[in-house]
């Protein structure tokens, strides 16, 4: 195995993954070298005899474990985006494993010994220490010998739990796919669509990741639409009671560390702080929001000229925004051409506001042939680091949109960014890559990540980037959304795919105008996930739940928002985001962090808007910082002072 390419530090520009190389058989001997030599060198630390100082101790920590790294960037990115049953079996046996491995090292007790004597005056250094020290001490470093045994086990078993949860998910995606026999019964969907959709003599549509599928906006059958709601809520069933094992062990976790239950664990080391601090928030959110979805409902019901139901709703809500804005959301879809969305929108509004420039590189290659490679550059043409895109659906590749980082920009090792965009836009048969403008939406959002990547300009891996706090992270992708409507990027990007026309001005003044339509709706499924994810995370340690549709239900009904038109963005049995992507007790972050982003934007208005200046100021005290200093100081010198919830309110309709 000499040949293993994650024996040593690839050699590609950036130290890109040599992906060409990378065979499935490479995945399992690296992660067992790797967490080898991670041991011994964790191990070597402990034991340094030498007095423990910074560099002796936490810098070595970060200069340990490149193999693991290198390996784990890769097969976890593989394993969300191609995967294959090959990996989906190393992806289970190896979960577990990198549990026990983590356990091994934050739990070792000469080894938080010797961390607890490092002292520093630098200030950077002392912010990284205490991330070390928090990192210890919430793992279980201070518990006695049997509690750390039990912390392990439940360790471990969730760990499993959350690579089944998530493994079914992506099976129910094609398992639970809407079939039908007879085209007629996809009207509303458009020919190219339908064509896409055949399957020997059949037409298969899969499932995306959320409640509501985009398609009940256009199936003009009625039961087609209630077959397609009830396949998507009811999927994965199984998950049902993985999600409450993993809610009761999460409460025992909890309860182990000293915290009353898995919610007030979560947001210690979050923004938040605390439970009160979000509940306070949620709470201004949850009655605007119903009011506004009521009105909504009734609106809607007219339009139907009967009681909808929730498989209505999008099906009227698009027409009822068709007859009050006159907006047709498939109309726009020839001025979005994916190509042209990025190089004359995302990229182009990075251009103007930092000075960034991409030129692609068709010599470097993904894990697919459908991801392209980006070198991005500085104004002064100095190298930046790299941009990956992977913007197809496949069945192999979980749902939603997602940023990840292949390489984490550090001085320590002297490596530049490789960052990567995930999207799951269907890919056509023939001719060229059409998108909504939601999928316009989430390519400036994810890009957003991106460049809190790529801009990442910090000493230590263990803080560059996007490891900030999850209730911030989502802040600077949300403002990259601000730049998609901007006048002057708009115009530049949104052309019609054929002709080269720009989009008409009325289309984009009705697109202006309906901007607050259903926001009632959109807001009360956020609000209903959240208190859903709040509900699961609050239980009390050997609280027991029966029945998982029961509790859900009285959860929402106990936070006065169970309203049976808009039921949640995403049920228990198929929030990924909770039970297998690192959110438990963090969906709030989505609205917390637009908190920020709602002030920020703001900023950008009143400072004259896409303007380098204003780049660079939000790239010098925001961007290049990653979780290098406290995240709400660096957002206090970038805006000048606190944030307040008025712009929030103001913005989505809610004062
Ligand atoms: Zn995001």
């Amino acid at each position: 195995m000499a040949d293993n390419p994650f024996f040593a530090p690839s050699s590609l520009p950036y130290r890109l993954p040599p992906f060409a190389e990378i065979r499935e058989e490479h995945y399992l001997p690296a992660f067992e070298r790797g967490m080898a030599e991670h041991l011994a060198e964790v191990a070597a630390i402990a034991g340094d005899e030498d007095p423990p100082t910074f560099d002796n101790t936490i810098a070595a920590l970060e200069r340990s474990g490149r193999i693991l790294r290198r390996t784990a960037t890769v097969f976890f990115s593989v394993a969300a985006s191609n995967t294959s049953d090959a990996v989906m079996e190393i992806e289970k046996r190896v979960s577990p494993e990198l549990t026990r491995h983590n356990d091994a090292i934050l739990l070792d007790r000469a080894l938080w010994a010797r961390v607890k004597r490092v002292t520093t005056d630098d200030p950077e250094q002392a912010w990284l220490l205490e991330k070390y020290r928090e990192d210890f001490v919430r793992a279980g470093a201070d518990l006695t010998e049997p509690e750390q045994d039990r912390l392990r086990r439940l360790n471990q078993e969730l760990s499993k739990l959350a690579t089944e949860f998530s493994q079914n998910l992506l099976r129910a995606s094609t398992e639970s796919a809407l079939v039908v026999e007879d085209a007629k019964e996809l009207d509303g969907l458009d020919e190219a669509t339908v064509r896409s959709l055949e399957k020997d003599g059949r037409y298969v549509l899969p499932l995306l990741n959320f409640t509501n599928q985009p398609a009940l906006a256009q199936l003009t059958d009625r039961d087609v639409r209630r077959r397609l709601f009830e396949l998507s809520v009811g999927r994965a069933p199984a998950n049902f009671g993985l999600a409450v094992r993993m809610a009761t062990l999460r409460a025992e976790r909890a309860a182990l560390l000293g915290f009353p239950n898995h919610a007030a664990y979560v947001v210690a080391d979050q923004t938040a702080k605390t439970v009160e601090a979000v509940e306070e928030m949620l709470g201004q959110l949850v009655g605007p929001a119903v009011r506004n979805a009521e009105a909504e409902a009734e609106a809607l019901a007219e339009q139907a000229g009967f009681a909808i139901e929730p498989w209505d709703w999008s099906f009227y809500a698009e027409k009822l925004r068709r007859a009050r804005y006159d907006l047709d959301a498939d109309a726009m879809r020839p001025y979005f051409e994916l190509d042209r969305v990025y190089r004359d929108g995302v990229f182009k509004a990075a251009t103007l506001l930092y000075g960034v420039t991409f030129t692609e590189r068709p010599d470097l290659t993904g894990y697919h042939a459908d991801v392209r490679v980006f070198e991005v550059f500085d104004e002064d043409g100095s190298a930046l680091g790299l941009f990956l895109l992977d913007p197809y659906a496949r069945a192999n590749k979980r749902g939603g949109a997602w940023m990840n980082n292949l390489v984490d920009q550090s001085f320590l090792f002297d490596e530049k960014p490789v960052v990567m965009n995930n999207l799951n836009i269907t890919k056509p048969a023939a001719g060229p890559t059409l998108l909504s403008y939601d999928e316009v939406n989430t390519a400036f959002h994810e890009f957003g990540h991106a460049l809190h990547g790529l801009f990442s300009h910090v000493r230590f891996p263990r803080v560059s980037g996007t490891k900030v706090p999850r209730d911030f992270v989502e802040y600077p992708s949300q403002v990259n959304e601000m730049w998609l409507t901007w006048p002057e990027i708009l115009e530049s990007y949104a052309r019609h795919h054929e002709t080269g026309e720009p989009m008409p001005a009325e289309l984009v003044e009705k697109l202006k105008a309906a901007e607050r339509f259903n926001q009632g709706f959109k807001t009360l499924e956020y609000l209903a996930a959240t208190l859903l994810d709040w509900a699961w995370h609050k239980l009390q340690p050997g609280e027991e739940v029966a029945d998982a549709e029961a509790f859900e239900k009285a959860a929402l009904e106990a936070a006065g928002i169970a309203f049976a038109l808009v039921p949640p963005r995403y049920r228990t049995n198929y929030f990924m985001h909770i039970f297998s992507g690192g959110y438990s007790a963090g969906y709030y972050s989505y609205i917390w962090s637009e908190v920020l982003d709602a002030e920020s934007v703001e900023w950008f208005k009143e400072n004259g808007g896409l303007k380098r200046a204003n780049g660079d100021h939000f790239r010098r005290e925001l961007l290049s910082r990653g979780g290098s200093v406290d995240p709400l100081a660096s957002f206090r010198a970038f805006r000048g002072r606190e944030a307040g919830i008025r712009p929030l309110l103001e913005r989505r309709g809610l004062l």
